[in-house]
């Protein structure tokens, strides 16, 4: 049997006129609210679609509902041995612009200033940042041990993939994701060696990883940990639930 009141996340939505509820396996029940509304309402709405919601009850119950994943204080680019501070200073933006801004300020300091409550703008100014940094840092980088191993490609993109580091295609065109500046130097330098041995092997032959050891002398320790360099990488930046809150079940 489903508690009840049951368990919920509210979701702001700028365009929603009126309250509505949504289900489904990755979020369990949500109650989407316009910007204006009275918790007492989302009470009234419950009850009245009780029936509906227990029906489907097992989703809810099985639900991996979002824990609220807060913007960092501090931000720490393993891959440069730098660490960010950042601040949010709530203020009003003249015009209508972006809700929130981002200025750069001298000692690794990042100020987000504006509608900072807007998380989702927040977060997405910051994976800006993130990205403009490695622009700035992984493609000399690259171009770097491109020159020491005399293994040039044409050209860079710098992306946000989900579940990559990098890749390489028949063309030598290099995507890098902005997130390997979160890994320790020795795995960033891992994969970019890595990238460019796919200019010359298409795959992950033999061959491919006799050509990595030449640069690498740890690559087979990199081969087998691959998979969990993604802890490195704080929830903040994958987290598509930044503004997903948690009410207090008290209030209904
Ligand atoms: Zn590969």
């Amino acid at each position: 049997m489903l508690q009840w009141p049951p368990p919920f996340t509210i979701k702001q939505s700028a365009r929603a006129k009126h309250l509505q509820l949504q289900i489904s396996e990755r979020k369990g029940l949500e109650v989407i609210v316009p910007r204006r509304y009275r918790h007492t309402d989302i009470e009234a709405l419950l009850n009245s679609k009780r029936t509906w919601i227990e029906k489907h009850a097992a989703i809810i119950h099985d639900a991996n509902v979002p824990v609220e994943i807060a913007l960092p204080k501090e931000i720490s680019l393993r891959g440069l041995e730098e660490v960010w501070q950042v601040r949010y200073e709530p203020c009003v933006l003249r015009g209508r612009g972006k809700p929130v801004k981002l200025l750069l300020r001298p000692q690794q300091q990042i100020s987000i200033y504006g509608y900072v409550d807007n998380k989702d703008a927040c977060q997405k100014l910051l994976l800006q940042w993130l990205a403009s940094m490695a622009e700035r840092y992984l493609i000399p980088w690259l171009d770097r041990l491109s020159e020491q191993t005399e293994l040039g490609y044409k050209d860079v993109i710098i992306r946000g993939q989900r579940t990559r580091w990098g890749s390489c295609s028949s063309e030598k065109v290099i995507n890098l994701n902005y997130k390997l500046l979160f890994l320790p130097p020795e795995h960033v330098v891992n994969t970019l060696l890595h990238e460019l041995c796919h200019t010359v092997y298409m795959n992950h032959s033999a061959q491919f990883w006799q050509l990595l050891a030449r640069f690498d002398a740890n690559w087979q320790y990199f081969r087998n940990n691959r998979k969990d360099l993604s802890t490195y990488v704080p929830a903040w930046v994958e987290a598509d639930e930044i503004t997903a809150e948690h009410l207090p079940q008290a209030i209904i």
